[in-house]
């Protein structure tokens, strides 16, 4: 699953570059860089891997969320409609720019439901940002097509979803803009690191500028560069943008390693009593990080964690308990506590997070287990690991 499983030669030999020429910054310092230039090579290898036109590599995939929220010109009152099983950047950045998170219900794809999205739009409503959860899509083109319908920007998040795509097309690339994280633990690693996408040449400007203090980068002075908007600092350094750019040529092989590692798994559970599987809107785009699947209920669904747990199948997270990434966890959110005052929009309209009837997400959640899909698995680990699944569905 994480890139930093197969860190090797590459890895090392990219790091060494930047620290053989000292220049640890990706802007600037031209004549001691040696030619070296990481995070400008890996963005123009990452647009044409996801094809499109513009990729910004930035400090993480939460700036990343930021980032194109903010060069959407999403801000001050708007609503953002965000989904409830996803990672608290989703709602931290929609805050960060000074909008509304707005929840809706996932369905069985363990994302947004596209007719929950319908019904949360208001007169308010700026964007929807879909997150395509644990390695595979949302219902991706239902979703645009609302948001063509109603005017509404769509962002996608596609933090853990790298390398996935939906009829060929790579996610984060059918909105205006899409991110990904390359932090510790995605499918190919920075260290930190994240990335904002996008096919349209004016969101691309504000994206570099608005990471990076509003400059322009027009020509080779930055202490004369212009400041045509006002921004911050999510830049990322060299030296985890040069371990970015070696995992980035290992993405296809992570791929495949996990779609064969997850396949043989799969395909050993299909019929397991009580047994489905998550919905994959298509298959065969699935990147194959997680193995998602569905007890009938949900003392089943605890029971056979806690069996697949005590039978030594490690890492099969019970999202519905989890602090991270299911909503029921977030009592900082419902309780509203934040370090500072909040916008008046954010005080006088923001839903209130404590009572939102989310119940068709929490019944989808509280079936769902997912099996981490590891690349250091030898065929006698999944071997041991189907034979250990059978014996805990007595099969
Ligand atoms: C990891 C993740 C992020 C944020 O990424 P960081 O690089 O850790 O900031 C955002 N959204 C989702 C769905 C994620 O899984």
């Amino acid at each position: 699953m994480p890139g930093f499983e197969i860190f090797s030669d590459e890895e090392r030999r990219e790091v060494n570059d930047v620290l053989d020429t000292g220049v640890l910054f990706r802007y600037g310092f031209d004549a001691q860089r040696n030619g070296h230039w990481k995070a400008k090579t890996f963005e123009k290898e990452f647009a044409e891997r996801v094809g499109v036109p513009y990729a910004h590599l930035c400090s993480s995939g939460t700036s990343a969320l930021v980032i194109a929220l903010a060069a959407c010109g999403i801000g001050a009152g708007d609503e953002v409609i965000i989904p409830p099983f996803t990672f608290v950047a989703s709602f931290e950045s929609v805050m960060a720019v000074g909008a509304i998170p707005v929840f809706a219900d996932i369905d069985e794809t363990l994302c947004l439901d596209p007719k929950a999205v319908a019904k949360a739009v208001t007169e308010r409503t700026k964007a929807v940002v879909p997150v395509h959860m644990c390695g595979a899509m949302a219902q991706i083109d239902a979703l645009k097509q609302l948001c063509d319908e109603k005017g509404l920007m769509l962002v996608e998040d596609a933090c853990q979803s790298v390398g996935a795509t939906f009829k060929g097309q790579a996610l984060g690339t059918f909105g205006k803009a899409g991110c990904y994280s390359f932090d510790a633990v995605k499918t190919i690693t920075c260290g930190e690191g994240g990335g904002v996408v996008t096919p349209h040449e004016e969101i691309y400007q504000k994206i570099h500028q608005f990471a990076d203090h509003g400059h322009d980068h027009v020509g080779n002075d930055r202490g004369l560069e212009g400041h045509p908007i006002i921004g911050l600092n999510f830049r990322i350094s060299e030296l985890n943008a040069a371990v970015g750019l070696a995992q980035l040529r290992k993405l296809d092989t992570i791929l495949e390693i996990q779609r064969r590692n997850k396949t043989r798994i799969k395909e050993a559970m299909t019929g397991l009593p009580g047994v489905s599987f998550r919905h994959l809107p298509d298959p065969a785009g699935d990147s194959a990080t997680f193995l998602s699947f569905f007890l009938p209920d949900e003392d089943q669904a605890r029971e056979c964690a806690s069996q697949l747990a005590k039978a030594g199948v490690g890492g099969c997270p019970y999202w519905y308990d989890n602090n991270w990434h299911y909503i029921r966890s977030w009592d900082h959110l419902k309780n509203r506590v934040f370090p500072a005052r909040q916008t008046l929009e954010m005080v006088n309209t923001a839903p209130d997070y404590a009572n939102l009837s989310l119940d068709q997400s929490h019944k989808v959640m509280g079936r769902t287990i997912s099996m981490q899909i590891m690349l250091g698995w030898t065929q006698q680990d999944v071997d041991s690991r189907i034979e250990k699944i059978r014996q805990v569905f007595g099969a």
